[in-house]
């Protein structure tokens, strides 16, 4: 008789669709997996969201072990008896099945279960949903099916098929006064590069020609997993930004870097740049440039010297864009801290920039600050910032008037002939747009060679070359 897996909740499953009509298709034979769970209710719900993830992709689940292609040991390493009956087991389905991947709490003691069993397949720790299902991948692949596979292999988008952002990681480790996020969504977690690469890939493969690299804070990618590095392609590739830059631009789209902090390492992104791997564009929330400021705000990677550092960027990558976004009327902000400000970005000439008044928000430090800066002279100051920023803006545009430039077309008008793209510089949605004139052969995705001949505050003009 088969044994049954222990803890298992599909021992009892019975499944829809047990009595076929006669005369259907033969689908070919799902891989199965079986489980094993252990410990608490939180435990629980893990793995029902990772067989419910497995079951979507059309795996089978095994009530015993001989049926399984691999079994899932779930574990619990709360107590010591509870580490004990987890490895106990591990040890049962090694023996009863041989192909296992264990997740769960005691996946932070990798060491200790390879010890025990050097031939199981792969360790997770609780929560790595990605990883797990990733290693459920690799031990039973899963069969691809027109039947079941409802869902692109890229995943559904929300975005235009010829550009997608790329999420590389969860949370965020620092603790700005006016910012609820940390609280919201815990510290930060960063995916496996392996992983993020791989979805990168199957979104060129459906048609992305852009990727946005998007987190809270992009520059500290890896810095939870200590930039742990992963195989890849034959070689490996660490959690670093600087590695994942690579590797992303290597895949052949636009990779635009968004929530960069200005912490050191940026510079050996430089390279990448002027190589041509990374789009030459960085998205840096400055938030303020008055250092008094920027310490009651608490910002994070918060250099004085940033802008000579600006100036050596520019130096190595002469037609780089920068955008950042500033906050104005934050509690205590003076109006020389606001002169400052204005005398920064004069110095600093940044491509784009999105000015923002403080607004108080339930439950972030700041919002209980003294010295809160009333209404009217937070929409004053939001003025100043707005005109000399777009008056930056409109001149470094009117340098461009002349020049050739590449265009990712978004969007085709068939009635006047006309296109809408954005350039290098120009992320969508917050940055601006090249509008085309004598173009409606063109389709989104497209990006061609553009003549610029016009430019305005935020826009430029062109006719495609
Ligand atoms: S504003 Fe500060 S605390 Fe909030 S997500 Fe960004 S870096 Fe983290």
């Amino acid at each position: 008789m088969n044994k049954h897996l222990r803890g298992s909740i599909f021992s009892q499953a019975s499944y829809i669709g047990a009595h076929l009509p006669m005369n259907v298709t033969t689908l070919p034979k799902p891989p199965r997996v079986g489980l094993v769970s252990l410990g608490c209710p939180k435990n629980l719900v893990d793995s029902e969201r990772i067989m419910t993830k497995l079951r979507a992709e059309g795996y089978d689940m095994s009530p015993d072990y001989a049926g399984a292609d691999v079994v899932l040991v779930n574990t619990c390493g709360f107590l010591d008896s509870a580490k004990e009956e987890s490895l106990e087991a591990i040890g049962e389905a090694i023996a009863e099945n041989g192909r296992v991947v264990v997740t769960g709490c005691m996946g932070k003691e990798a060491e200790v279960i390879r010890e025990r069993f050097p031939n199981v397949l792969a360790i997770t720790g609780a929560h790595q949903y990605e990883e797990v299902v990733a290693a459920v991948h690799e031990a039973a692949p899963p069969i691809p099916s027109p039947f079941i596979d409802l869902v692109p292999e890229a995943g559904l988008k929300l975005t235009p098929r010829h550009y997608s952002y790329l999420k590389i990681s969860e949370g965020c480790n620092h603790r700005c006064a006016f910012c609820i996020i940390p609280h919201l969504r815990g510290d930060l977690v960063s995916r496996r590069p392996d992983a993020i690469l791989r979805e990168a890939e199957k979104l060129i493969a459906a048609g992305t020609r852009e990727l946005l690299v998007i987190s809270q804070d992009t520059s500290a990618y890896g810095v939870d997993i200590r930039h742990k590095a992963w195989p890849w392609k034959g070689e490996e590739v660490r959690a670093h930004m600087t590695d994942l830059s690579r590797e992303l631009g290597k895949l052949g789209a636009w990779v635009r870097l968004h929530y960069v902090y200005p912490y050191p390492h940026v510079d050996n992104i430089m390279p990448l740049m002027a190589e041509g791997l990374v789009l030459p564009y960085l998205d840096i929330p400055f938030q303020h440039a008055s250092p008094s400021v920027l310490r009651a705000m608490r910002r994070p990677a918060n250099d004085a010297k940033v802008l000579q550092r600006i100036r050596s960027w520019r130096e190595q990558v002469p037609d780089l864009a920068i955008r950042s976004s500033f906050v104005v009327g934050f509690p205590g902000e003076t109006d020389e801290d606001v002169a400052y400000l204005l005398a920064w970005l004069e110095e600093a000439q940044l491509d784009r920039v999105g000015a923002f008044k403080f607004e108080p928000v339930e439950g972030a430090p700041a919002t209980s600050m003294d010295d809160q800066v009333p209404e009217d002279i937070k929409q004053e100051r939001f003025e100043k910032v707005m005109a000399l920023s777009a008056r930056i803006s409109a001149e470094k545009l009117q340098r461009k008037v002349g020049s050739m430039i590449d265009v990712l077309i978004d969007a085709v008008d068939e009635e006047t002939g006309g296109a809408t793209g954005r350039s290098k510089a120009d992320a969508p949605e917050i940055d601006g747009e090249v509008h085309l004139r004598d173009a409606g052969e063109l389709k989104p995705g497209d990006i061609v060679s553009v003549q610029v001949e016009d430019a305005d505050e935020h826009d430029l003009f062109g006719v495609p070359a």
